[in-house]
């Protein structure tokens, strides 16, 4: 599976798409990053990507020519990817949209705005608007890292056990996973569970299953 990711800011995934998980997607050749700088994109010789919003009002907007060509760049390089803009307006992104995006063969273009926002007219190019939550974010990019992190865990072979994804928050409608403890038994006052260091399987099931909320 190919993520590429249209933003102005490529610098900022770094450290994200090179730690943990991601990193050994990538390193198993499991999964590919590609980052799409917008600027590249822009108009004239300052490679202007925004501009004032008709109408009025506040702040820049992204214009329509940057976003469309990126778009299309990408879509060179994965003709049958889902192309994903992160915006506030969309539809809460969850671990079932992970779950259905992780399953596809098709990749993923995630389209990062920024400032105002971007020229409406982007949204004829894209099957999902996604937001990751009720509230706004300066720009795309930490929208942008959540899906490709919640994403790549899920695709075949990242994970290192292959049912831990199965068992973990949300994977059966809403539920969240018990929480857990490791060494040592006790610290500053604080106990283990007794049920935990029994070795009862059958009661540390019971325990697990009735502390999932
Ligand atoms: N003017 C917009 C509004 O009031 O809805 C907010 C624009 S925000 C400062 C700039 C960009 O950040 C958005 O276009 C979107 O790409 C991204 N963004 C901000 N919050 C987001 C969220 N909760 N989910 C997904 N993307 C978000």
């Amino acid at each position: 599976m190919t993520i590429q990711i249209i933003t102005l800011f490529p610098e900022m995934f770094e450290g994200v798409l090179n730690s943990s998980m991601l990193w050994k997607a990538q390193k198993e050749n499991l999964v590919k990053y590609k980052l799409i700088n917008l600027r590249d994109f822009g108009i004239g010789p300052r490679q202007q990507v925004d501009d004032i919003p008709y109408g009025g009002g506040d702040g820049m907007v992204l214009r329509p020519e940057p976003l469309f060509e990126a778009v299309e760049q990408a879509k060179k390089t994965d003709p049958d990817a889902k192309i994903l803009l992160m915006t506030p307006r969309g539809n809460l992104f969850t671990q079932e949209l992970a779950r259905e995006y992780a399953a596809t063969e098709a990749g993923l273009i995630i389209i990062c705005g920024r400032y105002e926002g971007y020229d409406e007219r982007i949204t004829t190019l894209v099957d999902k608007q996604v937001s990751v939550g009720e509230y706004v974010l300066t720009g795309g990019e930490l929208p942008a890292m959540i899906i490709a992190d919640a994403v790549t865990r899920l695709v075949p072979g990242v994970l290192g056990g292959e049912t831990s994804a199965e068992l973990e928050s949300f994977s059966q409608s809403g539920v969240i996973e018990h929480p857990h403890y490791t060494r040592p038994e006790e610290y500053r006052g604080l106990k283990v569970p007794d049920v935990l260091l029994s070795g009862h399987h059958a009661e540390i099931n019971k325990w697990r299953n009735a502390n999932q909320k």
